[in-house]
């Protein structure tokens, strides 16, 4: 067995509505950021196959949501294999995405968080070397408004010293203290690459977790 749980994915398909995903059952793990982010940078990291999703594709490309499929992950104790997807969530924060598409997605990833009920946690890419943006303060909102866990992956790490890498995920964690949320956040480099082994250990945990409520 391979010793990257991830490893595998593959594409299934590219839905415009949360009703075209694949059935709601088994476990994902939804993946969401900002264009250009560095979204598809991690998620090929992650699956350590460079050519999943499409990074730097053309705008267009990145409004829809992509499922991929995972090799079933091993539960122990008697529990059969869970079936397990990622999902590529639209990344819309950005000046060249009409407004309606826009609030198409907005919708229809509000409606996702909520009636999803094979969804165990969202993973958020954000650039680690500029504040969160309201994109990103949307899907925080939303896991903590349905209660799913928010793991934060501050990325593009290479871009700072490690110092000041250190510094921007320690203030990312006390706003969230200060705010009493339960997100969790690295530091996260696809090109370096930092932090690949820790995210990877995350969204395994997520897929392995019941959901609450
Ligand atoms: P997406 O739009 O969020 O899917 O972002 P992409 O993964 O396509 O990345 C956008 C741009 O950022 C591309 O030019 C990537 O090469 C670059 N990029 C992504 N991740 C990293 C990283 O960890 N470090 C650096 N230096 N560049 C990155």
């Amino acid at each position: 067995m391979s010793s990257n749980p991830l490893q595998g994915a593959q594409f299934v398909l590219a839905a415009h509505r949360i009703s075209q995903l694949p059935a709601d059952q088994g476990a994902e793990v939804a993946f969401a950021g900002r264009s250009n982010a560095g979204k598809s940078s991690a998620l090929n990291a992650l699956t350590g196959h460079r050519g999943l999703a499409r990074t730097s594709k053309t705008p267009g490309r990145t409004q829809q949501m992509v499922a991929f499929s995972l090799p079933p992950l091993a539960q122990g104790d008697d529990l059969p294999p869970l079936d397990v997807r990622l999902i590529d969530l639209p990344g819309y924060g950005y000046a060249k995405v009409p407004v309606d598409l826009r609030e198409h997605w907005k919708k229809e990833i509000d409606a996702y968080l909520h009636q999803r009920r094979s969804l165990r946690g969202v993973v958020l890419i954000a650039d680690i070397r500029h504040p969160l943006k309201e994109f990103d303060r949307m899907m925080l909102d939303f896991c903590f408004a349905t209660a799913l866990p928010c793991h934060l992956l501050l990325t593009k790490a290479d871009k700072l010293s490690r110092n000041q890498a250190i510094q921007a995920m320690a203030a990312m964690r006390r706003e969230f203290d200060a705010a009493e949320r339960q997100a969790t956040v690295q530091v996260f480099s696809s090109s370096a690459p930092t932090g690949v082994d820790e995210a990877r250990a995350k969204v395994i945990e997520l897929l392995r977790r019941p959901r609450e409520g």
